[in-house]
């Protein structure tokens, strides 16, 4: 049976140069699309991939993943704005690797674009009043 995924795959620093996306491909025979690339301030990697192929071969290159430290999130989880609790600091704004916030002029308020979120959850904590949340 084929499967086709969406994920979140978190690269520890000393993973990032790493040609570990190529043995997925050439060891497991799994397909990707590249979503979103990015490297998070703390210069952890962070790639959104599409992964497709059989079912078990897709469950063996997750393993893999897992065996070499990559830390696998699937998008199944929801990421709320308490709209209320927003103080519009900003501080969200460049942490976000999608883009999914954008400042709004000239009223400086930072809105929240729920459709290009990933829920990576990399705004969750850095953000001061606790305002945004993730969900189940
Ligand atoms: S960091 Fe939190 S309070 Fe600040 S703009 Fe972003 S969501 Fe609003
Ligand atoms: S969880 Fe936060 S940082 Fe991650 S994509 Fe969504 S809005 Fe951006």
């Amino acid at each position: 049976m084929s499967v086709s995924k969406r994920v979140v795959l978190h690269f520890p620093r000393p993973l990032v140069d790493q040609p570990i996306i190529y043995r997925l491909v050439r060891d497991y025979n799994l397909m990707f699309n590249i979503l979103r690339a990015s490297v998070t301030p703390k210069e952890e990697g962070l790639l959104v991939l599409e992964l497709s192929g059989e079912q078990e071969d897709y469950e063996k290159g997750v393993r893999y993943l897992t065996e070499v430290g990559v830390e696998i999130q699937p998008l199944s989880r929801n990421v709320y704005r308490d709209e209320a609790g927003c103080t519009h600091c900003g501080a969200c704004i460049t942490i976000c690797p999608t883009g999914a916030f954008v400042l709004e002029l000239p009223t400086r308020r930072v809105n929240f674009l729920d459709e290009k979120c990933i829920a990576c959850g990399l705004c969750i904590k850095p953000c001061p009043p606790r305002a945004m949340e993730m969900r189940l």
